[in-house]
């Protein structure tokens, strides 16, 4: 699934091209298709948002169909992008599947979230999201082209290494990072003790998604539940 956002271009680079050079057993679709024309991130409600059964508007409806869609599939690889840099990682339901986790290793992500808001992942456990930052060197359709084509010939491949699992705690605004003077913080890697402290929260607790200039957040903060 590319487009599930329509202005984030992997995904929809990634679905062309496997409609030009189809694989067995693979299918696709654009999420948002009026989204993707109008190159926004949605229409009427962000889709990604939409998955809890609310009622009313594309989004959701749009949200519907794709849960059956997703629940006929072995598994779903749904494509995002991010503007804010070195914040590749995967996002799954809790109680996903457990191949989703091997998948991560298997396409080079080392970070996993847990997420808990109405997204696909919460409602369809079958479902991994990929999120990779612009202009990273993953940030390439080719790439994710191969790993799908090794996936559906090969099937999951030895399980090596560890993922590292997160889950949301909270947002940080960009007031709160002025008034406590919050610098240097590097995606996944865990907060100082005096920031930690600052923050308020238990735990290891790294930042994601880190200076997004397109909203009110300067970052959200993750605990890590377990490596895997
Ligand atoms: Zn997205």
């Amino acid at each position: 699934m590319g487009g599930m956002h329509g202005n984030e271009q992997l995904g929809i680079a990634l679905v062309r091209l496997l409609k030009e050079q189809p694989i067995l057993g693979v299918q696709t679709v654009i999420g948002n298709p009026r989204a993707v024309k109008a190159k926004k991130r949605f229409t009427e409600s962000d889709l990604n948002r939409s998955f809890g059964g609310q009622k009313g508007t594309y989004e959701t409806r749009r949200a519907q169909r794709l849960a059956k869609l997703a629940a006929s599939f072995d598994v779903v690889l749904d494509f995002h992008n991010t503007l804010t840099p070195q914040n590749n990682a995967a996002f799954v339901g809790v109680g996903c599947k457990p191949t989703l986790f091997k998948l991560c290793k298997q396409f080079g992500l080392r970070n996993c979230v847990e997420a808990t808001y109405d997204c696909i992942n919460k409602y369809c456990l079958n479902t991994i999201s990929i999120e990779i930052s612009v202009n990273d060197t993953l940030d390439d359709a080719s790439y994710w082209y191969q790993k799908v084509a090794a996936l559906a010939e090969i099937g999951i491949a030895a399980d090596k290494g560890d993922v590292a699992v997160f889950r949301f705690t909270r947002r940080v605004t960009w007031q709160e990072k002025e008034a406590n003077e919050y610098k240097g913080w590097v995606p996944f890697q865990p907060l100082s003790i005096a920031d930690q402290k600052e923050v308020g929260l238990e735990g290891t607790v790294v930042p994601i998604f880190i200076g997004s200039t397109l909203t009110e957040y300067y970052a959200t903060l993750l605990r890590k539940e377990r490596t895997q």
